[in-house]
């Protein structure tokens, strides 16, 4: 079987299958999305020419609820990768236990070379080819790689348009003033911390406010984690972006990491710190690892190299499987990306939430939610990997996939 995102989910799919005796019916079903939209997208360029664009939506499974998942907009953006993605989205709602089922969109372009009138073409020409396909009671699409909340704005304002009303909770993800939720632009890092204090308070887990933290990537799910975790009062001793890392033992100031970057568009030569490459970074001596930003960092050629006790997976797919093993084996505790990142998604059912009930709630109460959800999805997982005696990564998936395949054949599918 070739290594591609699609193979290497269903490869993954396979294996919790195997591990809760999966009906071979509801496996063959759960190995394909239920719909896949193909649409192009002609739009009117500033010097008047058109250009066609082509998108994708998949939904991979309703059985749930709606489905809810990203959109990207990327150069390489592809069927077989947005296929893979809507089925991870599947499994991360499940195993929140959040009333949604998978879905993911892209669209093959480098939205850098596009002014923002052509931006907005662009979004509002798919708004228009997804006509039907979603809707707040469908499918619910976000933000994901390259789109942000402006996009989100567009592809609510352009579907309110053609019903005729407005439709917030049609996308999720947008600015608070038309209907976007308070917390959400940080929720994929506090999620993924709230889960890293219950791992703390495990018995036998040596973890304390002076333990040394790594961070790959400076970005959102990055640059986050480190101011909270600073504020928290760890010991944050290294930071990168995607022109390397700095490191200072003695810790450094996150929020001071980020005013330099701003100056400089990088954190290389913050000042009193050792520049580092985004190899180095991941194998520094520390307690607390987080891959923030590619996938593919831990590989069977470093996991052996690994110093950091605890991994907080929050880039999708930051660990190969190969090194999935390898972790295990040195009793490495990793803690996976459907489980770790999903406060992203959490939050956006909560802004979904307040969007159909028209009712908005402050941030204390989204923060106090969020942590209840994390908190349980953690819980769960880690008591079954314990009945299992696997390690978190599968015992997410058992969850997830056991609970889509009981409301599967609770439907009758
Ligand atoms: P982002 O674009 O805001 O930040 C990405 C960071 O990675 C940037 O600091 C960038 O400089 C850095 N980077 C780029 N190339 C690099 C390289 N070669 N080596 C090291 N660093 C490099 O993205 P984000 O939203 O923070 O997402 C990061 C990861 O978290 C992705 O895998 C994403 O899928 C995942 N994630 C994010 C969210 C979210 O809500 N932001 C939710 C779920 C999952």
């Amino acid at each position: 079987m070739p290594s591609t995102p699609f193979a290497n989910a269903v490869r993954q799919l396979e294996k919790a299958a195997e591990a809760i005796d999966l009906n071979p019916g509801i496996l063959a079903v759960l190995k394909n999305p239920i719909r896949i939209l193909q649409v192009s997208i002609p739009v009117e360029m500033d010097d008047g020419k058109t250009k066609v664009f082509s998108g994708y939506r998949v939904q991979h499974n309703d059985s749930r609820g709606p489905t809810k998942g990203g959109i990207r907009y990327h150069p390489k953006a592809d069927l077989g990768e947005v296929k893979a993605l809507a089925m991870l989205m599947t499994w991360k709602c499940s195993l929140m236990n959040i009333p949604y089922g998978g879905a993911k969109g892209g669209i093959i372009v480098d939205p850098k070379k596009l002014s923002h009138r052509e931006l907005e073409r662009l979004t509002r020409g798919y708004v228009q080819g997804l006509n039907g396909f979603i809707g707040p009671n469908r499918d619910i699409p976000a933000p994901d790689v390259y789109t942000n909340p402006q996009i989100m704005a567009w592809i609510m304002d352009e579907s309110s348009r053609m019903l005729g009303y407005n439709v917030p909770g049609i996308v999720t993800g947008k600015p608070v003033e038309i209907g976007g939720s308070l917390g959400r632009h940080y929720a994929t890092a506090q999620g993924g911390i709230d889960v890293l204090d219950e791992v703390c308070g495990l018995k036998g887990v040596k973890c304390d406010r002076n333990s040394r933290v790594v961070i790959q990537g400076f970005g959102n799910a990055g640059s986050f984690s480190a101011k909270i975790l600073y504020q928290k009062g760890y010991k944050v001793v290294s930071v990168s972006d995607s022109q390397g890392g700095i490191y200072n033992p003695k810790g450094l100031n996150p929020s001071e990491v980020e005013v330099y970057k701003k100056e400089h568009g990088t954190v290389v030569g913050f000042p009193g710190t050792k520049k580092i490459n985004n190899k180095q970074i991941l194998e520094l001596p520390c307690d607390i690892l987080i891959p923030a930003a590619l996938d593919n960092q831990i590989t069977q050629a470093n996991a052996g190299k690994i110093k950091a006790k605890i991994i907080l997976e929050l880039a999708n797919g930051a660990i190969s499987p190969e090194a999935d093993e390898k972790l295990a084996k040195r009793n490495i505790m990793f803690i996976p990306d459907i489980l770790s990142n999903a406060g992203g998604v959490t939050v956006s059912y909560f802004e979904w939430v307040q969007n159909l009930q028209q009712f908005y709630w402050d941030e204390k109460e989204v923060l106090q939610r969020l942590k209840k959800v994390m908190q349980a999805a953690f819980r769960q997982t880690y008591e079954t990997a314990q009945l299992h005696k696997t390690n978190l990564r599968m015992a997410a998936y058992i969850l997830a996939v056991s609970r889509v395949a009981e409301a599967m054949k609770l439907r009758g599918h």
